[in-house]
């Protein structure tokens, strides 16, 4: 029991029960290795709420916390057993798309978005995200694999948010 507890404590984010971006890295490592090793398809999206100052100087920092949470959850739910779903930093999130190439991860991106606008709580708060998704490739490091993801968020972000863009 205590054991879990400490796991759980030391792999997982408390505010929204993700992983956190210490397992991220550990796992992202390993997946990159695993797809390297068998030429298996491995993409990656990286997400960040818009305005989300906006949203907690309008609401107030508990509430926003409360949509970070079942932003979190909507995550987790449209998410395959196999991904990884974890909290980067403050309002951003990645997702590990193992066996997943840049089609079906804008699929699966899409569908993220779509859920985000149907959830009760999130649609009362006008709560989006914007995104940014990319494939690994063979020579990538974990940075440049993470920054093109990051290009692509940025992109995003730059034409209007709410949207995804995959860079390849
Ligand atoms: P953009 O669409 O450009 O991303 O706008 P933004 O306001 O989301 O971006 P910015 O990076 O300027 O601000 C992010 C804000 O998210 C800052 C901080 O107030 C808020 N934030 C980050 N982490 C948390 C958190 O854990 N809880 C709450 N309530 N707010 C957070
Ligand atoms: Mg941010
Ligand atoms: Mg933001």
């Amino acid at each position: 029991q205590s054991v879990s507890m400490l796991y759980e404590a030391a792999t997982h984010d408390e505010k929204t029960g993700l992983y956190n971006n210490k397992f991220f890295e550990t796992v992202l490592e390993m997946e990159m290795e695993k797809a390297k090793r068998h030429q298996q398809k491995l993409s990656l999206l990286i997400t960040d709420i818009d305005f989300f100052k906006r949203i907690n100087d309008t609401y107030g920092h508990m509430k926003a916390d409360e949509l970070l949470a079942c932003l979190a959850k909507v995550l987790m739910k449209e998410a395959r057993k196999s991904d990884v779903v974890a909290r980067f930093g403050g309002e951003e999130f990645v997702i590990l798309l193992p066996e997943t190439d840049i089609n079906k991860a804008k699929k699966f991106a899409e569908r993220l978005r779509q859920a985000t606008k149907k959830d009760k709580m999130l649609k009362e708060h006008e709560l989006t995200f914007s995104g940014g998704l990319t494939e690994y490739k063979k020579g990538d490091t974990k940075l440049k694999f993470k920054e093109r993801a990051d290009k692509g968020l940025y992109k995003a972000k730059d034409t209007g948010r709410d949207k995804i863009i995959a860079v390849k």
